[in-house]
């Protein structure tokens, strides 16, 4: 059996900023990473397109759910101070117009890098699942092969399994006495109506407003980037809706995603604009809305509101219910491409189960944990869930200030 003082299951985001911490503010003790794949940090690799929006300067609690629980954590090791974290390690970074956060080199491998050339000291396994995990004479062991002290589990949530992180995290929490509450892909393309998406295939609609319908009712709207596919939504907006829509959805129940294709127009705008081209008599019917909206997202638009006449002929109420298509663009929305095509997990391990000030189990001590394991998951893009792990995982490296040899 290997011994350790501390062991941190999962060698990705939350994982090895924990392991570093831990290392630094413990440095007598002796620490290992164990990380199923070949090679640790593969998933960071995947963010932000392959930059790594590692994390953005307009985090607050009201971006996660479950901030309240999230607060003191993101408020101790803060977007500064995550970032002069990273500054130790050697990583330059810069900030977008929008507030995220980049390496200055632009590619993922940079932080994986500086992670990585920092973890001397720390013996990292790599290849080794743990698959079992038992409390025993007052510590851990794991695969029973490995003993420890202090545990941090950081493996993460079920989204994109092929990165590493497959849920079995989730099982060796409940081993340790913890609930896990009902887990759903968030951040993840919308599936819906082929018959509607496919021929608009690769159009992109740049801050769109998009939002769910249900039973007439209209939850959560999203501004920002939407491209349809064949089958169905993505782009920033429509992902952030998916969890709702998992949340809300019912077999039986009609569910609509509900398009704003042209937010920065009014309806009366509108209206006066189709009136004008009445009036000119200049364009063929299928390049009609070209001047405010994709072509392709023109011509389905026609087709929904069923005008068939050249629009010399078209009456008042023609234009406007073309008016309302533009502003009200339903489509039937049948659910998400699933945790396989997800960025994050939305659910965890319950919030009232862990200590927010140290990240430590209040069922099972010197238990920790930190990253998507937890059910804290960032709403939107830009860069929330990476602070998450940063913010959460330096929280759990310093192995609630009780640490010993
Ligand atoms: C394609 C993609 C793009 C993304 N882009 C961004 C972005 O730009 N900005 C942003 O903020 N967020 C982004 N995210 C989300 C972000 O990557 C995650 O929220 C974050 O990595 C979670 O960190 P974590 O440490 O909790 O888990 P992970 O990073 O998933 O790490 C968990 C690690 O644990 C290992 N592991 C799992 N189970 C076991 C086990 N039983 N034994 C041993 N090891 C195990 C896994 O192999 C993995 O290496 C993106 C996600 C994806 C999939």
């Amino acid at each position: 059996m290997k011994r350790f003082d501390v062991i941190i299951i999962g060698g990705c985001a939350s994982g090895l900023v924990a392991a570093i911490n831990a290392h630094r503010l413990y440095p007598e003790m002796s620490i290992a990473v164990v990380e199923k794949l070949p090679r640790t940090g593969k998933k960071i690799l995947a963010t932000g397109n392959g930059r790594c929006n590692l994390t953005n300067i307009n985090t607050r609690c009201g971006c996660y759910t479950n901030g309240g629980f999230a607060k003191t954590a993101l408020e101790k090791y803060s977007v500064e101070k995550s970032l002069e974290f990273f500054s130790s390690l050697g990583l330059k970074t810069y900030t977008d117009s929008e507030g995220r956060v980049y390496p200055t080199s632009n590619t993922a491998a940079s932080v994986v890098d500086a992670l990585r050339f920092n973890l001397d000291g720390i013996e990292v396994i790599t290849g080794e699942a743990v698959t079992d995990v038992k409390k025993q004479d007052g510590g851990f062991v794991l695969n029973n092969e490995y003993r420890c002290n202090y545990l941090i589990t950081a493996t993460g949530g079920k989204a994109s399994p092929s990165q590493g992180s497959d849920g079995s995290g989730y099982a060796l929490a409940k081993a340790l006495g913890h609930t896990v509450t009902n887990l759903y892909p968030a951040l993840v393309p919308l599936t819906a109506d082929p018959a509607v998406t496919k021929p608009l295939k690769g159009v992109r609609i740049h801050n769109a407003v998009i939002t769910l319908e249900k039973n007439g009712k209209s939850i959560c709207p999203a501004r920002g980037e939407i491209l349809f596919t064949d089958s169905g939504i993505s782009g920033i907006a429509a992902m952030e809706l998916a969890a709702s829509l998992e949340r809300i959805k019912e077999k039986g129940a009609d569910i609509f995603a509900v398009i704003d294709l042209a937010p920065d127009m009014s309806r009366e705008e509108i209206i006066e604009y189709l009136t004008v081209l009445r009036k000119e008599n200049r364009r063929d019917f299928d390049s009609l809305l070209t001047g405010i909206i994709p072509k392709a997202a023109g011509i389905a638009v026609l087709k929904k509101s069923g005008v068939k006449s050249t629009i010399s002929g078209f009456s008042e109420n023609e234009i406007k219910i073309i008016s309302e298509h533009i502003k009200q663009f339903r489509i039937k929305v049948t659910g998400t491409k699933g945790f396989d095509c997800a960025q994050v997990t939305s659910g965890g391990v319950r919030t009232d189960e862990i200590n927010n000030e140290t990240m430590e189990s209040l069922i099972c001590e010197n238990l920790f944990f930190a990253g998507e394991i937890i059910d804290v998951d960032g709403i939107c893009c830009g860069g929330f869930n990476l602070q998450w792990a940063w913010s959460s995982g330096l929280t759990a490296g310093e192995l609630g200030g009780k640490a010993q040899c």
